[in-house]
């Protein structure tokens, strides 16, 4: 299997890229956030508990978000590789990735990061907020504690996955041609 990490802060156009890339390499596209909204907006019990964190810019705890993230993998037992988008946003995340993984015989063969900076990040997601119906999106003191809880909590994730080589940086300005361009670089080479 292929299973492609796909981070970077919010903004960074993680869930733009992934939708093409799904389609290109046949992989089944995990989104924790997307999973939360759809929980959200019908108001299950997760989505209750989620959105109290959501609304703030804060993580949901890890169990909550690793039980979930389990029981979607568990609906593709036929894939043919995951990309992970929005997970792990911890470490203990990462491991309980690596865990469930490793109980199919598997692993995660690339995190790649989408590289843009702080200010271009915000004025995407201000944008973004005006068409996405996302309250997270419209407010811009969430958004900027969304963007430091990505580098007090998120960013160490970098090292994790440097530390067994399967780190990659791409350069997250540009057209999204261009990008999808350099993502599929990366994953050619895999
Ligand atoms: P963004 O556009 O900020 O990258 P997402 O759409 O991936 O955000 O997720 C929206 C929100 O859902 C996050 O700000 C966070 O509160 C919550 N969330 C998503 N994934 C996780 C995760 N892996 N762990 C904890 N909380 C998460």
């Amino acid at each position: 299997m292929t299973n492609i990490v796909l981070f970077g802060p919010p903004g960074a156009g993680k869930g733009t890229q992934a939708d093409i890339l799904k389609k290109k390499y046949e992989l089944v596209h995990i989104s924790t956030g997307d999973v939360f909204r759809y929980n959200i907006k019908n108001e299950t019990e997760l989505g209750k508990t989620a959105k109290s964190y959501i609304d703030k810019g804060q993580l949901v705890p890890d169990e909550v978000t690793i039980n979930m993230l389990n029981a979607e993998v568990d609906k593709h037992p036929e894939a043919k590789g995951i990309i992970f988008d929005g997970f792990p946003r911890t470490e203990a995340q990462a491991g309980a990735l690596d865990k469930l993984l490793e109980n199919k015989n598997d692993a995660v063969n690339a995190m790649i990061a989408l590289e843009v900076e702080d200010e271009v990040l915000v004025k995407r997601l201000l944008e973004r907020g005006k068409t996405s119906g996302r309250a997270d999106d419209a407010d811009e003191g969430v958004i900027r504690n969304r963007i430091k809880v990505y580098y007090d909590e998120t960013a160490i994730l970098k090292n994790y996955y440097k530390k067994q080589d399967k780190y990659f940086g791409v350069d997250g300005v540009g057209s999204i041609d261009e990008i999808t361009q350099r993502l599929s670089q990366v994953i050619d080479q895999l």
